[in-house]
């Protein structure tokens, strides 16, 4: 009807115009959200960039996705599985919720090579199309009435889906945080590891190691004293290992499970993304141990095994992995796809390395890197988004301001070294030449 057309800015130009509402109210949680998530403002100073310098080369170092082809054994393995489709006895529809047998059995030795005493076993690992859908659907169900703590800085999804379904209050302008959460502040003088002994109690504590954005690894002690905060307070860590594989350190874990009692404690999420270049084809996975309970839950009010729920939430609102994309992580844990990786992985740190000497070489303090494909560089003082617009307007590098990952991040621009080699060398000599 016409009392329901009004003049508002409705579209993406935020031109006024007329449209039509429904009398549908948006979910106030939603509108807690600030400013858009980060990579895609960060696309809109990118994109407006390029149209005040169109012909100058800009080089992405910023949003941190892969850029090198997946070695061929592992895509064989899904050209195979999609040719297969095309027969009567290679057609297969809906497979099981969970993931395929064979990849969560595969995903389990991954665990038990790792250290012999993670004691994961395949019925507990979930595979997923992502780690990010993982982190949402494990919001959903832990519900709105849970705390949570997260690293400061970190990456964003935790936050924002943490909004999104009703954990927070408002956010604060000043502090620049969201009330209900608590943020653990990592920074260069606690070795990037929270002070847990000033952290008050949460739910839930999203903890990501080797860690976006600051490339920090957690060593064995950290996480074992993680594990026994976990434990005095009763609360469930939700360990991220996207980026485990970049660990070159023996001393810090790959799995929380290489910690002994993590079992009660500890989810672990985690991806083929940044292993194999999955970030399009889309494969993740979750561990949830049988010994994870709820306080309550049971009948009669007796704790209750998480990993029922999250099967619920699994079976309810996820229909199973694409099977192209599970094939393809099958390969990727065959001996050979585990080699290719290793060698993509060898060449994203040969970037590290690169782009490490060419900010050491200007006096420039960088942290991370040598476990994780993030530097974290230090300018002390300064605000994130000046200097990330420095960079850009002075080099045409996008990066990333390292405050878009929380107050804690503030002074530090994140440089992801995925890249091709020949952006990765002309970014590290156009960032000598702006800083020397
Ligand atoms: N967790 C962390 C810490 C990440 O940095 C990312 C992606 O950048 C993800 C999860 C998302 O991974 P996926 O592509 O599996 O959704």
């Amino acid at each position: 009807s016409s009392q329901r057309t009004k003049v508002v800015r409705c579209d993406v130009e935020t031109k006024e115009r007329q449209c039509y509402a429904t009398q549908v109210k948006r979910n106030p949680n939603f509108a807690k959200l600030q400013a858009g998530y980060l990579f895609p403002e960060i696309g809109r100073r990118r994109a407006a960039h390029c149209a005040k310098y169109p012909d100058a080369k800009v080089i992405s170092l910023g949003i941190g996705d892969t850029t090198e082809p997946i070695p061929s054994v592992i895509t064989d393995g899904m050209k195979n599985k999609a040719h297969g489709l095309s027969t009567l006895e290679g057609y297969s529809g809906y497979g099981a919720e969970q993931g395929e047998g064979p990849l969560r059995a595969a995903i389990q030795k991954l665990y038990a090579k790792i250290s012999p005493n993670t004691g994961v076993k395949p019925s507990e690992v979930f595979v997923s199309d992502g780690a990010k859908c993982d982190i949402a659907r494990l919001q959903m169900m832990f519900g709105s009435d849970v705390t949570i703590a997260v690293q400061d800085p970190s990456y964003p999804a935790y936050v924002d889906s943490s909004v999104m379904i009703g954990q927070t209050g408002l956010y604060q302008a000043e502090s620049q945080q969201y009330s209900k959460i608590r943020y653990m502040k990592c920074t260069p003088e606690n070795d990037f590891f929270p002070d847990l002994a000033s952290t008050p109690r949460s739910d839930v504590i999203f903890f990501c190691s080797p860690n976006n954005p600051t490339g920090a690894a957690a060593t064995r002690k950290q996480l074992e004293e993680l594990v026994a905060y976990a434990k005095r307070n009763g609360s469930i860590i939700v360990y991220d290992a996207a980026y485990s594989i970049y660990i070159t350190d023996d001393s810090r874990p790959k799995t929380i499970y290489e910690i002994p009692g993590a079992r009660e404690v500890a989810i672990e999420i985690s991806s083929f993304s940044k292993f194999a270049g999955f970030t399009g084809v889309r494969l993740g996975w979750t561990v949830v141990p049988e010994e994870l309970m709820y306080a309550d839950g049971s009948p009669l009010g007796e704790p209750f095994p998480v990993i029922k729920d999250f099967n619920r939430v699994m079976t309810t609102s996820f229909n199973g992995a694409s099977n192209i994309a599970q094939a393809g992580g099958l390969a990727c844990l065959s001996d050979e796809g585990w080699k290719a990786m290793e060698e993509l992985v060898g060449f994203y740190r040969e970037n590290v390395d690169i782009l490490v000497s060419a900010l050491n070489s200007v006096g420039l303090r960088t942290y991370g890197g040598e476990n994780a494909p993030y530097v974290w560089v230090h300018f002390p003082g300064e605000s994130s988004w000046d200097v990330f617009s420095k960079i850009l307007e002075k080099a045409h590098i996008v990066t990333t301001p390292g405050s878009g990952f929380g107050p804690g991040g503030e002074g530090f621009v994140r440089i992801s070294a995925f890249g091709h080699r020949e952006n990765i060398l002309e970014a590290a000599e156009r960032l000598k030449k702006l800083f020397a």
